[in-house]
């Protein structure tokens, strides 16, 4: 078994670095109770870089992306650049990342914690036990489709004007994505388009339709996104796997996440053939940074995943959403999740005191 790892960690702008301050203590107890050897490589992406080196993806950081087995990031951007040249926008970073490493499948999880049941909007009968993972296309769809721009019609109107576009493979490879991790769940894919409507999606529908004969003993189901829309409000537990476009997964997994009350909770992985990206679905939240006010418990579920996904570490996740549970059961709360009766604590206390339910984990 592999006992040697590298991990590429950029903590970014933000909240980014203290959050990933409070993962890192998670990763470096998980190496102890393993007997792991873990490389860290720390380097800097986003505004950061941007003041650092003139740019937002510096060379070395993507030389060191690459030579990782995983790469945990934390956020990126903040007011501060919004004024600077889009090509040198700390996001910039984040799709020349994702482009660059060819991390094409997107999954985002969204399961509620027990203890916060009364955090989602919705009625606790609604969302208790819902465990369901987005798998959303993230390098092709109408997002990077082309032609796509600004114009002049024949008749002098200015239009504008984008397309949707997917190749077999591209739909093939992350069809497969979804129905493996599938196999690990629940066994149920529900494929997600507007076939009725867009010829790219009613091909979408035929390839993971052919697809599903190699993997046959997953349910395959497909639905119409705007049905998906309204489904995840009435019934989300009827989910397992959604499977998707890189728009319609972009939406969906934004309003799945809401369902486990807030944004700080919610970790995702980036997968590629290669290479693989760790990150929480939260931004660099500005307007709390450098308070330790902010949630650790995305990024650190998502070295969960990034065991699990990239390191073929499955007991990590499984400890490390252990303790989760057992820091939110004993009340503790950030900001974001806190209700009546509770303790609330902050970025590092937070982090500190799930470090010691995983420490007690045998
Ligand atoms: P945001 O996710 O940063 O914040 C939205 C709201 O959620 C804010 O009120 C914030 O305080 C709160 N919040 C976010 N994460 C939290 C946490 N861990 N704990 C507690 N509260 C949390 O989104 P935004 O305000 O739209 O964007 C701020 C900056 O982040 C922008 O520059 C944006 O471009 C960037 N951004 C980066 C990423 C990324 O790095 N992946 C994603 C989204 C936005």
């Amino acid at each position: 078994m592999k006992t040697e790892f590298n991990i590429a960690v950029f903590p970014g702008d933000g909240i980014g670095p203290e959050v990933i301050t409070e993962a890192v203590k998670i990763i470096k107890i998980i190496e102890s109770k393993l007997n792991l050897r873990i490389n860290l490589t720390e380097s800097l992406v986003g505004g950061c870089a941007y003041e650092a080196t003139g740019c937002p993806l510096p060379d070395d950081t993507l030389d060191i992306a690459k030579k990782a087995d995983g790469i945990l990031l934390g956020a990126v951007g903040g007011p501060k650049w919004e004024a600077i040249d889009f090509s040198l926008r700390p996001e910039r970073a984040l799709l020349g990342l994702r482009s660059s490493l060819g991390l094409y499948a997107n999954l985002r999880p969204a399961r509620i914690f027990p203890a916060l049941l009364n955090a989602s909007t919705l009625k606790p009968e609604v969302v208790v036990g819902l465990d369901l993972l987005v798998v959303r296309e993230l390098t092709g769809g109408i997002y990077f489709g082309e032609p796509r721009g600004v114009g002049t019609n024949d008749d002098g109107h200015k239009h504008a004007f984008n397309t949707l576009v997917y190749s077999e493979p591209e739909i093939q490879r992350i069809g497969k994505i979804a129905f493996d991790v599938a196999r690990k769940r629940n066994s149920k894919v529900c494929s997600v388009d507007k076939a009725n409507v867009l010829e790219a999606t009613g091909f979408w529908r035929d390839v993971v339709t052919k697809l599903h004969s190699q993997f046959s003993d997953i349910e395959l189901s497909h639905m119409y996104v705007d049905n998906c829309a309204m489904q995840l409000v009435r019934n989300p537990k009827q989910f397992d796997v959604i499977l998707t476009t890189n728009m319609f997964g972009d939406i969906l997994s934004d309003e799945a996440s809401m369902l486990t009350g807030s944004i700080g909770m919610l970790p995702s992985a980036s997968l590629g053939e290669k290479y693989s990206m760790y990150e929480p679905i939260h931004g660099s939240a500005p307007d709390i940074a450098g308070k330790d006010l902010a949630n650790p418990l995305a990024t650190i579920l998502s070295v969960g995943m990034l065991f699990k996904y990239s390191l073929n570490l499955e007991e990590p996740n499984k400890w490390i959403e252990m303790a989760v549970e057992a820091t939110l059961d004993n009340g503790a709360r950030t900001l974001d999740i806190m209700s009546d009766g509770m303790n609330q604590v902050g970025t590092q206390e937070m982090g500190d005191l799930v470090a010691t339910e995983l420490e007690k984990i045998n």
